[in-house]
């Protein structure tokens, strides 16, 4: 049954670029296009910026160097030497960890996190609006434009105009509103990756080293607690306790299967499990950890963590292969150096082994290696006025579990906002954009690309 309801709704119009969710990819994207002179809107669901790495409570950035030098430029640079300037960054987390060793993870304060982003958002001019969700699209999917979108606020619905459009949402919420195509893992892939929820701990001792929860003893000692029933399922991946703070450190640990992160039931259901994990984790690191005797859960995060669900279908899909052979694009808006982080999909024993078998043998490059990440992978196909940016890239599965996270997004989330105000300048469309402009603006603001040879036309294949 579906009912129809007739509405007036107000208009709001003027804005060169409108970027739809304020994580780490809407965030570079909002405040890039802005820095670059254009009128931008950032709508985000959430009453602060940092998507995951502050709603999400998943503190820590991605590894950001190469073993050598640090890969990541731009924006991305700039916020983490803030962040570390302002006293944000771990405080077991020296500034090589991002701008040289290899396989290095950044931690961070959410709430430095917040901070900064509110600052650099409103210095660069952006017109943030907090607690408002794009609810729907006037698009025309042939022509391949978005004219408006409609968002949902405490104020009510509006109807707001603008020359271009950038899904951040994650879960390109607002390529599937304006008909833009898409996959959806659970819907067009048998499996999904699991969720997880994040949460706080306080109570931790730093000056001693927390348990490698990815061990063999610690493995076995999950099956046991599991077998005892202090675990609700036996998920021999608990990634870990690391420290974002002096006395208190973020939890990546315990996976929920199957969680569809485009239903609300499942999203519902998997909240609820979530918590239960965070207590059920808490028990464990209070046991085996011996810093960790006095440990106290603070709070899960607001929102799941997803890993996975949709991506779109662009002009290009990065590829395993483009990953595994190290390939090099002359429209390269970024580069990275990150192992294929894709999570076991059950519980089962025999998936968790091939897990660990393929994380430690297959996908990886070695230190002082990088591969490209193509501008093609932002633009869904055929679309004038409509980019993508953060984890919903054109991606496949695999490479996808290398560049969904927090610096990478942020890489072409800049790219995304730096290509909107290009377009708009020029009247280029987002699939014609002359991509040899876009490489040589991008650098002039920071960014780390290095390659020799451009071309005026994006990669296809
Ligand atoms: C458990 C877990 C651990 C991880 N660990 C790491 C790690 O250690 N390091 C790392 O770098 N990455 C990590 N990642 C990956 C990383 O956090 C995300 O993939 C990354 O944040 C994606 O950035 P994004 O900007 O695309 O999306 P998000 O960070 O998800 O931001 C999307 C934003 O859009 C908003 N939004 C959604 N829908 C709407 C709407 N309709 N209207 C308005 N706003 C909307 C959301 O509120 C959110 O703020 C982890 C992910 C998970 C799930």
């Amino acid at each position: 049954m579906t009912y129809t309801l007739h509405r007036e709704i107000p208009v709001e119009d003027g804005y060169d670029v409108v970027v739809a969710g304020g994580g780490p990819a809407g965030s570079a994207a909002a405040i890039c296009a802005a820095r670059l002179g254009a009128r931008v809107l950032l709508i985000e669901a959430q009453g602060c910026l940092g998507g995951m790495g502050t709603s999400g409570l998943v503190c820590a950035y991605d590894p950001m160097a190469d073993g050598e030098k640090m890969l990541v430029g731009g924006f991305m640079r700039e916020l983490v030497e803030t962040l570390y300037a302002r006293g944000f960054t771990g405080p077991r987390t020296p500034p090589e960890s991002w701008r040289k060793n290899y396989m290095c993870w950044t931690n961070f304060s959410p709430e430095g996190l917040k901070l900064v982003l509110d600052e650099l958002a409103v210095e660069a001019g952006v017109e943030v609006r907090f607690f408002t969700k794009v609810i729907d699209a006037d698009a025309d999917p042939k022509a391949g434009v978005i004219r408006g979108v409609v968002t949902s606020s405490v104020e009510g619905y509006r109807y707001i105009r603008a020359k271009t459009f950038i899904d951040c949402t994650g879960d390109a919420i607002l390529a599937g509103l304006a008909g833009a195509p898409y996959r959806q893992a659970g819907r067009d892939t048998e499996r999904i990756m699991p969720a997880t929820l994040t949460a706080l701990f306080s109570g931790v001792d730093w000056s001693e080293n927390t348990m490698n929860t990815q061990t063999p003893e610690a493995v076995e000692l999950i099956e046991k607690e599991y077998a005892a029933g202090n675990f609700e399922q036996c998920d021999r991946l608990l990634v870990g306790l690391s420290c974002s703070g002096r006395t208190y450190g973020y939890l990546n640990g315990g996976h929920i299967f199957d969680l569809d992160a485009c239903n609300v039931e499942s999203l519902t259901k998997g909240m609820m499990q979530g918590r239960r994990i965070a207590r059920q984790n808490m028990e464990f690191f209070r046991k085996y950890s011996n810093n960790c005797k006095d440990l106290e859960l603070v709070c899960t995060a607001s929102v799941i963590g997803v890993r996975e669900s949709r991506r779109i279908v662009g002009e290009y899909e990065l590829t395993f292969d483009d990953f595994i052979t190290r390939r090099q694009f002359p429209d390269q808006i970024g580069l990275f150096n990150k192992f294929a982080d894709v999570h076991p999909y059950s519980c089962d024993r025999e998936v968790y082994e091939e897990h660990m078998k393929e994380k430690i043998h297959s996908g990886r490059l070695n230190p002082g290696e990088c591969f490209g990440i193509p501008y093609g992978i932002l633009v869904p196909k055929g679309w004038k006025n409509f980019w993508v940016a953060g984890r919903c890239n054109s991606s496949d599965v695999m490479v996808h579990g290398v560049i969904r996270v927090m610096p990478s997004s942020a890489m072409m989330g800049q790219a995304a906002g730096t290509a909107a105000v290009q377009s708009v300048r020029t009247g280029q469309s987002a699939c014609g954009l002359n991509t040899l402009q876009l490489v040589e603006t991008l650098r002039e603001n920071g960014a780390n690309l290095p390659q020799k040879e451009l071309s005026e036309t994006m990669t296809l294949h």
